[in-house]
């Protein structure tokens, strides 16, 4: 069934680069030979969105790394779904573990993001993964059991077309210690069966799960084979041209 899921990748850039950098990227993206069959996904911090919208490839989506529950206000270094939408990008990355454990995000709030961002019209990356120590107490499923409920409480049927879960041990975040393919597909396939149980069976073949910790150009393509792994959400790779092989490793 994996074939009838788009493969999908996106890049996370969280607080790195400025212009200079970020026209580096943008002439990696606009001159590389992307997948037509990979969706692209770049997520630049906020204060580049609209440049980066303004310009790298239309084919290439662009998402804001996070956005509040509410339309707008008192809330001081927030940005809303409406102004990631008013400069032309499409997507927002909620609960990511960086959101999560440094800055005290919960499963509630995480959850609350989601429903006003659907609502608004965004598309949405959902951020799911365990710590070492929850791995290494054997709770991994208990934890993204638990953060995915979170999540799925707050989507109507009709918006999971619309929304992408990434499945990103913390353990994995930024150490280079990859999840192995078999580690990686084993929690995937889980993360179905349980959206089957919980939601809909027809949902959990559609949803695409991307895999994100440590990604690079080298394991990209034995962990893309694994037939429950939809896509990847890369950080530090995705600052690199590695990023174009790392999209492409569906095709090599
Ligand atoms: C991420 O930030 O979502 C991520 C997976 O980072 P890295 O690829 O650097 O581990």
């Amino acid at each position: 069934m994996a074939s009838q899921r788009k493969f999908v990748v996106g890049g996370n850039w969280k607080m790195n680069g400025n212009k200079s950098s970020i026209d580096g990227i943008i002439s990696f993206l606009n001159g590389g030979q992307l997948d037509e069959n990979t969706e692209v996904i770049v997520a630049p911090p906020a204060a580049y969105l609209d440049y980066v919208r303004s310009n790298v490839n239309a084919s290439v989506a662009v998402a804001a790394q996070n956005c509040y529950k509410v339309a707008s206000g008192a809330f001081t270094g927030e940005i809303s779904a409406s102004m990631i939408k008013d400069i032309g990008a499409d997507w927002v990355i909620l609960g990511h573990s960086e959101r999560r454990h440094v800055f005290g995000e919960t499963d509630e709030l995480i959850g609350e993001k989601v429903k006003f961002a659907l609502s608004q019209g965004l598309k949405v990356i959902a951020c799911i993964g365990e710590k070492l120590e929850e791995r290494e107490a054997g709770q991994t499923n208990d934890v993204v059991f638990r953060q995915t409920k979170a999540i799925a409480d707050n989507i109507g049927a009709e918006d999971w077309s619309r929304v992408v879960i990434a499945y990103e041990p913390v353990w994995a975040i930024g150490t280079g210690k990859t999840a192995t393919p078999d580690q990686a597909q084993a929690v995937h396939k889980d993360l179905r069966d349980w959206i089957t149980q919980n939601v809909s069976a027809d949902i959990a073949q559609n949803v695409r799960i991307q895999y994100g910790g440590s990604v690079n150009a080298k394991n990209c393509v034995e962990l893309a084979a694994k037939p429950d792994i939809d896509g990847f959400l890369v950080g530090g790779a995705s600052l690199k041209p590695d990023f174009v092989t790392i999209v492409n490793a569906r095709k090599a």
